[in-house]
């Protein structure tokens, strides 16, 4: 396996492949991360996961300075799971000057859920995304389902631009007790931990409920909400959403888009300082 931190390098190695897929990282790899490299690994012809904890999606109190960087032991399990080409460049490299070009992703896809709690998060995620496949030119590219919004935001960008890259959702991957896997855990301390399998659990009484006949989604989402917050979470959100494009059903075509598996449920709390996210399709 290759670690390679500069573009001039990285150009170089890969202009002898035809087809490279690409898994772009924050690193602090967990099996999630090394699901989506497995997924990825026989899509292309070189397998490249980036590393680049991207400053430019995160606010200004959010946890940029203390996010886990965990370098030498990310190559490590890269290497274990096949990946050919680790891409970690600085930010001076990937940011040689401050990038004032950025990709704006509309309002409709990002003034609800994470979008906007998290103002200019997604841009931030698309100014990267677009950088690392002008630097890599993957002709794949495989993302976590675990960032639900963040998928669709990236596949409409890839289709409005005619960008020649699929674009794959790789399934979420769970602790033993269902927390979804997140380098964030790690913020957690050891009651928390425990704790933290709640925001899955009320995902799957939201899911249960619907599959139960409730029509009351704004009753739904309340009742999970107070939940959360009773037993000292801070939630931002737990809603039911239209798979399609992630804006609230309306009453009446309801037991449709459940027949058809169409809806889907997202939360974000916090748990102590760890803001979490999860998602669930229904
Ligand atoms: P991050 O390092 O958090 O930016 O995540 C890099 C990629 O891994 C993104 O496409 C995430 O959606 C994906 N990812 C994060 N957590 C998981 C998980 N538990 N299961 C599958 N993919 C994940």
């Amino acid at each position: 396996m290759k670690i390679i931190t500069t573009l001039a390098h990285l150009r170089s190695y890969l202009t002898t492949f035809d087809r490279p897929a690409l898994v772009p990282t924050m690193g602090n790899l967990h099996d999630g991360h090394l699901s989506l490299v497995r997924r990825a690994k026989p899509l292309g012809d070189v397998l490249v996961t980036s590393i680049f904890v991207n400053r430019l999606q995160f606010l200004p109190h959010e946890d940029f300075d203390t996010y886990p960087r965990t370098f030498d032991a990310d190559c490590a399990a890269l290497q274990a799971a096949g990946c050919d080409v680790v891409f970690a460049p600085t930010e001076a490299e990937l940011y040689p000057q401050p990038q004032s070009f950025k990709i704006n992703p509309p309002a409709e896809l990002t003034d609800l859920l994470e979008g906007h709690f998290r103002p200019g998060f997604f841009t931030g995620v698309c100014t990267v995304v677009m950088k690392l496949f002008a630097c890599v030119q993957p002709r794949v590219a495989v993302f976590g389902q675990k960032d639900y919004q963040q998928l669709m935001v990236i596949r409409q960008m890839v289709q409005q631009f005619a960008l020649p890259i699929d674009i794959i959702g790789g399934p979420t991957r769970r602790a033993a007790d269902g927390l979804a896997l997140s380098s964030r855990n790690n913020y957690l301390s050891a009651a928390e931990r425990v704790e933290a399998v709640q925001l899955s659990q009320a995902l799957q009484t939201m899911a249960g409920a619907l599959k139960a006949g409730a029509v009351d989604v704004a009753a739904l989402e309340q009742q999970a909400m107070a939940a959360l917050s009773a037993r000292g979470w801070q939630p931002d959100y737990l809603t039911l959403r239209r798979r399609a494009d992630l804006q609230s059903p309306a009453t009446v075509e309801l037991a449709t888009l459940l027949a058809q598996a169409d809806l889907v449920l997202l939360g974000a709390a916090k748990l102590g300082q760890t803001r979490l996210i999860d998602n669930l399709e229904v």
